[in-house]
């Protein structure tokens, strides 16, 4: 029996999880799942996003499943999977992005895996208004390369945030047995910040030697060699900002956001969420796709070690997919969101899925 904390958000989330719940019931995995609200419905009655008990779950569990919950634009909130990303220091974003047969995309046989770091960097959130008093001192600092009066960010980069993003990718290279990690970032023209990356992915990487390669990739460059020659890569870490951008294209390389699933880990505890947003156009419709929450529910059984069940929850997505008969509208078909999920539950109990 594993402890695991549902957040079923808001929008298209309660929808989603509601199948997430019962596709992974259906693997014969047993789950005590601890049902906490968080967004903007609970919002009304608690007067918060992201009440205290939903922290002290994910804390106590340890291991969450989360739908997406909506940032509303304006009223103040800042966004509540930034806040609970940053409340249990969850620095490392995975999201492998895999190409499915019955998913519509340009590219075929894609298989990369983004390791992104989720703290620092550019979204850090230290920045000044132009013409404020910590930017002037800046501007002062730079001896002339700031232009009077400019609004500033700053990136920090700490070594010992390299370091642990870096070594989460080379052991998740290790664990799924994979080749190579390529480190990306702009360090010809950021010296210091992800010139400190390399330095520091450069030291990780001969801890690995021999068994996982390593290679080092300017932004821009892999930007277009992953939309020429994306086979070449494997899987890819990066600071914030960048993995941010490249985590989007790869989603885009496989056929979109229905089907990219997520990872968040750190040291104490890991999230689980689809890569995609609250589509709250079609809540309560029965509309959206559930394959990349129940994809990110299949990391979370890997997380919590049931190989077996995870293997067998993949291949019954895969199945149901490629067979392309009860899939939703991004897919090509007309089946509802709980169509889908009955249709993949149906494979497991027949025990079809390998
Ligand atoms: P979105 O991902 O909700 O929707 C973008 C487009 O993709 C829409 O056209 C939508 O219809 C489609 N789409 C999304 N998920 C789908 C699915 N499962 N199946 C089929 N189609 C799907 O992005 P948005 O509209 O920019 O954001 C809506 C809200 O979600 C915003 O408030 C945003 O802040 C929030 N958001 C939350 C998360 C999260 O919870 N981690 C992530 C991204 C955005």
């Amino acid at each position: 029996m594993h402890d695991v904390t549902l957040i079923p958000g808001d929008g298209t989330g309660p929808e989603l999880c509601a199948v997430v719940k019962n596709v992974v019931a259906a693997t014969g995995v047993q789950i005590r799942w601890d049902q906490v609200e968080a967004g903007v419905d609970i919002m009304k009655t608690a007067g918060t996003p992201l009440p205290d008990n939903v922290l002290e779950s994910c804390r106590r569990t340890k291991v969450s499943l989360k739908g997406p919950i909506t940032t509303p634009i304006g009223t103040g909130f800042r966004s509540v999977n930034v806040a609970l990303r940053k409340e249990l220091d969850l620095f490392a974003c995975i999201r492998p992005c895999k190409s499915y047969p019955g998913v519509k995309s340009r590219f075929e046989n894609i298989d990369l895996v983004i390791v992104r770091e989720n703290t620092e960097d550019l979204y850090a959130g230290v920045e000044f208004a132009g013409g404020s008093a910590e930017a002037k001192t800046i501007e002062s600092l730079a001896k002339g390369k700031i232009r009077p009066g400019s609004a500033i960010s700053i990136k920090p980069m700490s070594r010992e945030g390299c370091e642990r993003i870096v070594r989460t990718a080379f052991d998740y290279a290790v664990k799924h047995k994979r080749r190579k990690v390529t480190a990306v970032t702009k360090a010809n023209i950021m010296k210091f910040t992800d010139g400190l990356f390399y330095e520091v992915a450069r030291e990780v990487a001969k801890g690995y030697e021999g068994k996982i390669d390593y290679e080092e990739r300017l932004v821009d460059n892999m930007c277009m060699q992953l939309v020429q020659k994306p086979e070449l890569y494997d899987v890819i870490v990066l600071p914030n900002l960048y993995g941010d951008i490249l985590s989007d294209l790869c989603a885009g390389l496989v056929g979109g956001l229905g089907v990219a699933p997520g990872a968040n880990l750190g040291d104490k505890g890991a999230l689980f969420e689809a890569v995609h947003g609250s589509a709250p156009k079609y809540a309560g419709q029965n509309k959206v796709n559930p394959t990349a929450l129940l994809l990110s529910a299949v990391l979370l059984l890997e997380h919590v070690k049931e190989f077996d069940a995870a293997k067998r929850m993949h291949q019954a997505i895969v199945d149901v997919i490629a067979e392309g008969k009860t899939v939703t509208y991004d897919l090509g078909g007309k089946a509802g969101t709980r169509e889908m999920g009955e249709a993949i539950c149906a494979k497991l109990k027949a025990g079809v899925a390998r």
